[in-house]
């Protein structure tokens, strides 16, 4: 499908002397980038482009089928578009020590596996929000493979939020939007898009931004950004801020040379990727900050459900985290971030938090699947057994796996290293504990397609 024509007239408004490159580039197909997971670094990574503003993010020569590669479910990197990944050189220019971020619009999780990254060790958290409830498994499911023990998920309307008294230091606002910046890689982001709906778009972002603004505390950040260059949606929803709300925008420091352009409606400031000029999709990216000073530190009552598990598991964990009873196991937080899991679960309804470490087992404790990815688990808790790319693949469709030279009782499976799940062996035979809703549907290929690494 061509270009809407209304949408071909917009940009010739905004951007008179570029307007036919921004549709030539529009044309081409978008590059294929992911973000690498630091704490579960690939053993052999090749050389490739660094993106400008991530030093995690690359881009590959090809498209790979991701689902064919069993280091993607392992969590040892995440597909995600290039220009969002700008949010890590926004989040380096925050003192955000021991802070408490709230990712509000956070399905499918790349925000919120980068802001976890970003926080984990400065002992902060990440509260990963999303309305949808399909897309809020989703969500849960890329925290729990990216495997960093400092994310609570939730699945609330933003207006939720004021009620809990849970106050924030930085909020994420990836807004649900028209969708203009993904053009070239979602043909239905061209057959949506509408003046009608970029305008319902703003108005959506209006109410999403005022419900959370109680929640921020004063002298706390917000980062708002979306995937399109409609002024509406963008700038003139800075300005609103300003106006309505006393919440201005503050400038973020890109270097020229990386050809991000700057936005400006009435002193309030943004800035717009261009796929003419940057490598990725269009994104736009604001920071604002509340009036106030900051309280960091001010702590509100924690509190945790059930009691303080005993050390009864049978297996070790990895730096000793706080341990306690949640309604179908036992959880796990590291303790730096204690008062801040405790704080959450006072106020609102989580779906998930750290680290699912056990679940029942007959009197008996066995490992959670979610443990296998965590950073929580310990490599001498059990056998690690490092599986082929073709055994590895197996394992995530469920099918039967013989594991006879090995110990009888719970194996851990790695691969290049990393976790991807527990069996039960019992010499003849194993059992699975790979969530059947997360299992690979599709028949596996006689011979593979290559990899990216
Ligand atoms: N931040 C995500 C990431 O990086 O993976 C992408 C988020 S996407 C741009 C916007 C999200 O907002 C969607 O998951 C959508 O379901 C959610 N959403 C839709 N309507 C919403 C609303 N009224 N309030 C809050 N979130 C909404």
């Amino acid at each position: 499908m061509d270009l809407p024509s209304a949408f071909q007239q917009r940009i010739r408004g905004q951007l008179p002397t570029e307007a036919d490159l921004l549709f030539g580039a529009l044309a081409e197909a978008a590059p294929v980038s992911i973000r690498l997971n630091p704490y579960k670094p690939l053993p052999h990574l090749p050389e490739l482009p660094q993106t400008l503003w991530n030093k995690d993010g690359r881009y590959l020569p090809i498209r790979p089928s991701f689902t064919l590669d069993p280091a993607f479910h392992a969590g040892m990197y995440y597909v995600q578009e290039a220009s969002s990944m700008s949010i890590g050189f926004v989040l380096d220019q925050l003192d955000l020590q021991g802070a408490l971020a709230l990712d509000l619009c956070a399905a499918p999780g790349g925000k919120s596996t980068l802001l976890a990254t970003h926080l984990y060790e400065k002992g902060g958290m990440v509260l990963a929000n999303e309305v949808i409830k399909s897309r809020a498994q989703t969500l849960k499911e890329n925290v729990i493979k990216w495997g960093l023990p400092n994310v609570a998920v939730c699945n609330l309307d933003p207006k939720h939020f004021e009620k809990s008294r849970v106050s924030f230091d930085l909020v994420l606002v990836d807004a649900p939007c028209s969708g203009e910046g993904m053009f070239r890689k979602d043909e239905a982001a061209r057959e949506e898009w509408s003046e009608e709906h970029v305008g319902l778009c703003a108005s959506r972002q209006k109410r999403i931004l005022s419900d959370i603004l109680p929640s921020l505390k004063a002298g706390g950040y917000i980062i708002y950004s979306t995937c399109t260059w409609s002024e509406e949606e963008n700038e003139a929803n800075m300005e609103w801020l300003a106006l309505e709300h006393g919440v201005h925008t503050l400038p973020i420091p890109f270097p020229a040379a990386w050809n991000i352009t700057k936005k400006e409606k009435n002193g309030s400031i943004g800035y717009a990727f261009y796929p003419h000029k940057t490598s990725g999709e269009g994104f736009f990216i604001a920071l604002l900050q509340k009036k106030g000073e900051a309280v960091h530190s001010a702590k509100k009552e924690a509190s945790y459900p059930g009691k303080p598990a005993k050390e009864d598991l049978g297996f070790s964990l990895k730096n000793k985290p706080y341990l306690f009873d949640w309604y179908d196991g036992k959880y796990a937080v590291p303790e730096n971030i204690k008062e801040l899991a405790g704080e959450l679960f006072h106020s609102l309804p989580l779906i998930y938090i750290g680290t699912k470490v056990a679940e029942q087992a007959g009197r008996d404790w066995k490992p959670a699947a979610e443990l296998a990815f965590s950073l929580l688990s310990d490599p001498n808790a059990f056998p690690e057994i490092e599986l082929t790319r073709k055994e590895a693949l197996h394992f995530l469709r469920r099918d039967d796996l013989k594991f006879p030279e090995q110990p009888l009782g719970w194996l851990k499976l790695n691969y290049l290293g990393q976790g991807l799940g527990f069996v039960k062996n019992l010499g003849n035979r194993s059992n699975s504990q790979y969530p059947k809703e997360w299992r690979i549907l599709m028949n596996l290929p006689e011979e593979l397609p290559g990899l990216w690494y």
